[in-house]
């Protein structure tokens, strides 16, 4: 496969093979940017069926990291890691102390955090060979599981969306559809019931969709049924690929924002949305909360800061509606072309020397 192709305007830095037969570590790092930072993105623990797709995957998500820190504003690029292999066989001490010294010897080119497959717990033993880790428990000073500030990040941008629509961003009364109600789904749901809005909600694990429906009062619909119900808003919090050429024409909403990652089966997809009449807020910008959250960490972490930032996503998806109706092109382009122009625009200023030994 084509390692060495750019795939846009800026192509993969660093690609890293790590292996520790003791303990049967096989891992990748792509790092994809570090124009604007450190390259920040979790590490996927994953039983690829090949070492070809951990590859293609690594490289996907690593850009889809610069895209989305530069999106949210941060200072970080994008990288990303996988390990090979089924977590609950293969994870072990050895392997992730193995791991952590693999990450090390980037010397914080590369941060990880948690991803698929990795938990804070992970983190904490990964740490105890390299300090270019985040994702830590409170407990440990740590910014703690992701899932909550990813919702808080989503239900800003949708009262972006929501600004953007009727002018208001109040959802009382809203009909919102949300597929899939795990860690991020019902920590938004709480937030969307809250706020006033007349939430349905699909999962595929019942005891899921019972606690949404206990909890917040939701209303439950089939997991076939979720994306074409009439509503104004759909949510998706599951998995990606759920917005096609085949789906697309079935929505009967004005809007779709959702936390699931690739949301859209193809680029082209966000054109076929428009056609519709149907504006989607970027997943990778509405999805950002958590890794805001996590980057916290790296000033020393404080959840008032950390809140404050998260919230701003209402700012940025209201900035990137604006200028994709400015430039007459789809909100995903908007947001694609903003993030690239960030990077080319501030990772130009390490031209300029801050002082004689600053090689930033
Ligand atoms: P999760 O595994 O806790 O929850 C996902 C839920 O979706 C599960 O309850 C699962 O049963 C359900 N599901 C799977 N397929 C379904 C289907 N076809 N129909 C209905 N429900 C289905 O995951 P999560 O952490 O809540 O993440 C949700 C999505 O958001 C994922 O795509 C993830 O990559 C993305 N995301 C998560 C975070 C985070 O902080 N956790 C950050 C950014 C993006």
């Amino acid at each position: 496969m084509g390692v060495f192709s750019s795939v846009d305007r800026i192509g993969h830095t660093h690609v890293l093979f790590g292996a520790d037969d003791a303990s049967g570590l096989r891992a990748i790092i792509a790092i994809h940017s570090t124009a604007l930072g450190p390259a920040l993105g979790g590490t996927r623990f994953f039983p690829y069926a090949s070492d070809e797709d951990a590859l293609r995957d690594v490289l996907r998500l690593s850009r889809g990291m610069t895209l989305k820190n530069a999106a949210a504003g941060l200072d970080l690029g994008g990288g990303k890691a996988v390990i090979i292999g089924d977590p609950h066989k293969l994870k072990s001490e050895r392997l992730l102390r193995a791991y952590g010294r693999f990450v090390n010897s980037l010397h914080g080119l590369y941060v990880t955090a948690e991803d698929v497959g990795t938990t804070t717990d992970d983190m904490a033993i990964i740490g105890r060979e390299t300090k270019w880790v985040a994702g830590q428990a409170r407990w440990d000073g740590g910014s703690g599981d992701p899932s909550p500030s990813t919702a808080l990040g989503l239900f800003s941008s949708l009262q972006a969306v929501a600004e953007h629509l009727w002018g208001s961003p109040d959802l009382q009364g809203k009909r919102i559809a949300v597929q899939g109600v795990g860690k991020v789904g019902h920590a938004y749901v709480q937030l969307l019931t809250g706020a006033g809005a007349n939430v349905f909600v699909a999962d595929m694990w019942q005891p899921a969709v019972d606690r949404a429906v206990q909890d917040f009062g939701a209303t439950q619909v089939g997991p076939d049924e979720i994306l074409t119900l009439d509503v104004d808003i759909i949510s998706p919090c599951a998995m990606g690929a759920v917005l096609t050429e085949d789906t697309i024409p079935t929505l009967k909403c004005l809007a779709v924002v959702g936390s699931a990652n690739n949301q859209l089966g193809e680029d082209k997809d966000a054109d076929r949305l428009a056609d519709r009449g149907i504006l989607y807020a970027p997943d990778f910008v509405v999805n950002a909360g958590g890794v805001i959250n996590v980057a916290e960490e790296l000033r020393g972490y404080r959840d008032d800061r950390a809140e404050a930032h998260v919230r701003a996503l209402q700012i940025r998806t209201k900035e990137i509606l604006a200028t994709a109706a400015e430039r007459g092109i789809n909100p995903h382009q908007a947001a694609v072309d903003m993030a690239m122009e960030r990077i080319e625009s501030i990772g130009d200023l390490r031209r300029i020397r801050r002082d004689g030994n600053d090689r930033n």
